[in-house]
Order: C-alpha cells, then structure tokens, then sequence
C-alpha cells in the first residue's frame, strides 16, 4: 500500500470499530464525523494528503527498500547526513501545516519505531523473537503507513509508590497471565495523545521501573491495534467547541485530543511483544536504541516551526496596534526571535555532529537535543506569557465571526481596527493570538510542552547525571595546581 492519502487514514479510523468514550458517551464506529474528533481527524489527513501532492512527493516519501512502494520518509533510516536532512525537511513540512501545534503528527512515533526497529539487535539480546517482532512491526506500519499513539505512563494515584504497591496491583496496566496466544493485560496507563485517532497504540514502559521482582509484570513493551477487544480510550473533554476557523482558529483545527487507556484483560498476541518481565531492558530501551535522539529530533524541529509561527503572530500584533516602538516591547519580540535562534543552532549543531551509532544508523548528537528538549518546556510558556503582556485587554476584546454581521457591525469594524488593519483582520489576528495564549487550546499546549516528554524536574536531574561532567573539572583541578607549581 504504502504512503496513505487522508481519506485511506479517515475511511480505517471510521471503519474500524473501537471504543471510546467522552462526555460518557462512546464512540464505537464512525468517530470522523464525531464534533470532538471531525476536524482534527481532517488536519491529521491533511498530512497524508501532503506525500500525494506532486510537487512534495519527493520530499515526503521514498521508495520502500521491500516493496518498491513509496512510503512516508519519517520511516527512513538514515545512513547518511543527507538522509537527516531529509528526514528534517519532511518533519518540518508537517509540522508548518500546524504552525508546530500538532505534537503528534504520525512523524513522532514513527520516529521511535524506526529507530527501534533498526536497533532490533536490542530486543533479540533479551529473546530473538522480540527483535524480529519489532522489525516486522516497523515494517508492517511503514507499508501500511499507520498512524500511532503511546501510552508509557501509570496513573497517578500515589507517586510516593511504585505501581506493585498501589492499592490495588492492577490499578497500573500489569501482566495478569501468559497464554499460548499472548499476554494479558489488566489496568491503566495515561496519557495517550491521539489515542482515539491513533490506527495503533504502542505500550512502552513506564517511568523508571525498581530493579524488584515485584515490578517483572509491569516490565513490557508491545503494541497493539486500537481496535483491540477490551481496550478503551478515556477521553477529557474536547477543546474543538464547533466553532468556526476565524472564531478558535487552532481549537477547531488542532485539537489532538488526549485519553486514558484502559485495558480490560486485553490480550496482547506474541507476534506483537517486544520485550517482558525486564525491568532492565525496560529502563534502558529508550536510551540504547537511541529512540529518544530521533524522538528529539522530531520535537525540536517542531519546537524550530512553533516559534517561528509564534513569532509571526507577535510581529503582526505589534504592527496591527503600533507597538512596535515600544523598547520593552521589542525586548520581548527579541525573547521570541532568540528563543527561535537556539532552536535553530540546536538542531543544526545535531544534525552537523551526527555520527552512526552502534546499530549503524545516522544518529543526530544527543547532547544539543537534550539541550532543547529540557529547555523549551521553560522557555514556551514564556512566550505565551508574551503573547498575554503584548496583546493586554485585545485578548479579551475579541467580538465572534457573527458579530462582524449582526446589528453591531458597523461598531465592530470602527473600535476593533486596528493602526494598519481593518476590524476582521485585526480581531483574526488576536483571536488566534488568544487561542495560543489564553484559550483551553492554548493552556493545554503550555501544558504539553512543559510535561510530553516527562517529568521537567526528574530531566534536569537525569541531565546532570548523565553529561560527561569531568572534563571540566579536571581543567579546574589543573588550573589550580598551576597556580600550586609557581606558574602564571
Ligand atoms: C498534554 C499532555 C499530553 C501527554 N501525552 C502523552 C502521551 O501521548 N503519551 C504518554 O505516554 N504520556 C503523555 N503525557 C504524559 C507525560 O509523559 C507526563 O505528564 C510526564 O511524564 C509527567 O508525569 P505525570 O504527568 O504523571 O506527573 P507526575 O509524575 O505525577 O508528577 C506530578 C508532580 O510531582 C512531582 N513528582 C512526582 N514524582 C516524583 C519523583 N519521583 N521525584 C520528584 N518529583 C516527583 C513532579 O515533579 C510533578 O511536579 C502527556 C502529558 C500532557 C500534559
């Protein structure tokens, strides 16, 4: 099959009956045209469509190495820089279809999987069944072009606990039994992004798992179709209120959508387990597979068209009220064009020092992409904090798309201009404004950048404790014994 167009990816979600629920009401079938999941199941297929357009069919896909198909080039595993480039170029693609707001545009995870899959020698060290499960699935959501969501975290009851010390064991997803067809699973994880649009849920592991026996049967990896009896996705409440592109610009195109997974004694076939019972290789998976480099990857070109695109709408607003004098106010601007500069010299420092890794595939520098990855969960609510201090009480001043019509038209259009725009360009322009900056949207993506890819806090401390720290103080060590032996 290969590289899907949006109306293969929406006709397999409305086909393929599942089960989820919102609002308390559930959702088995035909979930496109469902008011909480109609318009971002269209932005997601959007992306699809963008691998048929002739002219950007060259940069969104390649030709499968076992088909001769074109598929999409986030599956791609580099060999070359070249190849990183071109992974890039396609992940920026999609992520400017969004102005960056889509965290899980399908490139995430496939990202992962590609990566996982080239490192499939990881898996087969536990059991060569596992490496060839994990290859295979790569290869069967490449060519069938599958779109993906994971679930890695445990609920949050008591985090002073691990999850075999909860009130109840099963509280976090756990193996209850293995079985000639697979295993069983019994609990929950949250969060899953995408989740009820996702064709396919990976289950990775968890937090950092205790090296205990009581923590083997939350010790897994797999991943399964979201169609799976007994699984359930257990939506919040939509942030797509059905209003029109000019009144939520965002919400009524980009609403992602996040669930809890529930799993009732779902049974997980074996073709489909990557690993079991190994709290070791659990910790280690995303480190030794270097997943996380091209996760990161990923996130940080993302993070590079977020800020561009926030930057844009800063600059506009400045000019649609004339406050692009203002000293203070062009500090704050130069806060967003240097936060843009460093996601830029970050990613292009990891891609200009990339080298293979030991599995063979071109690795982008870990070290710039940790860099980003743990500081834009503090610098991106800083730039929603300037949207708020930029655009004041215009943020609220915000009259509704029929307002513009209504008996107080006229009205709107002389106290809503602005100094270069009339009315309806200046309140399109802040009302998008206000769905980055103040909206439910717009909470939910501070939200997201500051906690996606874990725990902010726990990934300082992991930095601290992982980066190579002695080189720098040994040149201290040796720069006061310099001083000790009577040099200058
Ligand atoms: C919008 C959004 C989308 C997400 N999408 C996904 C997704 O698609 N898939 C997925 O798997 N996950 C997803 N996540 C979850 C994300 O991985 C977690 O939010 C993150 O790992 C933090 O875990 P937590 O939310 O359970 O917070 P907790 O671990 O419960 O932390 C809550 C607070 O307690 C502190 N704390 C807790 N435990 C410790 C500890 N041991 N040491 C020190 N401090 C501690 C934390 O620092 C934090 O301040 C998403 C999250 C958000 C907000």
């Amino acid at each position: 099959m290969g590289a899907r167009r949006g109306q293969d990816y929406l006709q397999r979600l409305d086909e393929e009956a599942r089960d989820v629920w919102i609002e308390g009401e559930r959702v088995v079938t035909g979930i496109t045209s469902h008011p909480a999941f109609r318009n971002i199941s269209r932005s997601v297929a959007a992306l699809y469509d963008m691998q048929h357009d002739p002219e950007l069919r060259d940069e969104m896909t390649y030709i499968s190495p076992s088909t001769g198909d074109r598929v999409g080039m986030s599956f791609l595993q580099p060999r070359t820089h070249e190849d990183l480039s071109r992974r890039r170029r396609m992940m920026k693609r999609w992520a400017d279809y969004s102005g960056g707001m889509m965290g899980r545009s399908p490139d995430y995870l496939n990202s992962s999987l590609m990566a996982m899959a080239g490192a499939a020698g990881f898996f087969a060290e536990a059991d060569p069944a596992f490496g060839e499960n994990i290859r295979r699935y790569y290869e069967y959501v490449r060519e069938n072009d599958l779109c993906l969501t994971h679930t890695l975290i445990n609920p949050q009851i008591n985090r002073s606990q691990g999850p075999a010390a909860q009130k109840d064991p099963y509280l976090a997803a756990r193996i209850v039994k293995e079985t000639d067809g697979g295993i069983v699973v019994r609990g929950a994880r949250m969060l899953a992004t995408l989740g009820p649009l996702a064709d396919e849920i990976i289950v990775f592991p968890s937090t950092v798992l205790k090296n205990q026996p009581e923590d083997a049967p939350y010790a897994y990896a797999f991943a399964i179709p979201s169609h799976t009896p007994g699984l359930k996705y257990l939506c919040r409440e939509s942030f797509d209120y059905g209003k029109s592109h000019f009144d939520h610009p965002l919400g009524s195109r980009f609403e992602e959508m996040d669930a809890v997974v529930i799993f009732e004694d779902v049974l997980v076939p074996w073709e489909r387990v990557f690993l079991l019972q190994d709290t070791k290789k659990c910790n280690e998976v995303y480190a030794a597979t270097n997943a996380v480099v091209h996760m990161a990857h990923q996130v940080v070109i993302k993070n590079v068209a977020k800020t561009e695109f926030i930057l844009g709408v800063v600059l506009e607003m400045l000019d649609a009220i004339g406050i692009d004098g203002f000293q203070h106010v062009q500090e704050k601007a130069a806060e967003v064009i240097l936060t843009l500069e460093m996601m830029r010299a970050f990613l292009r420092a990891a891609e200009a020092d990339a080298r293979p890794d030991a599995w063979g595939l071109m690795t982008p520098a870990w070290n710039p992409l940790n860099a980003a990855r743990n500081l834009y969960p503090k610098l991106y609510p800083r730039l929603a904090e300037i949207i708020q201090q930029l655009g004041a009480s215009g943020l609220m001043a915000l009259p509704a798309e029929a307002d513009f019509r209504g008996p107080l038209g006229p009205a709107v259009e002389r106290y809503l201009q602005g100094r270069n725009a009339d009315a309806w360009h200046r309140v399109r322009l802040f009302r998008l404004a206000w769905d980055i900056a103040v909206s439910s949207f717009g909470g939910r993506q501070i939200l997201y950048e500051r906690f996606f890819f874990g725990d902010p806090v726990r990934m300082w401390g992991a930095l601290y404790q992982s980066y190579d720290k002695e080189p720098y103080r040994e040149r201290v060590r040796a720069f006061l014994e310099r001083a000790e032996e009577g040099e200058v």
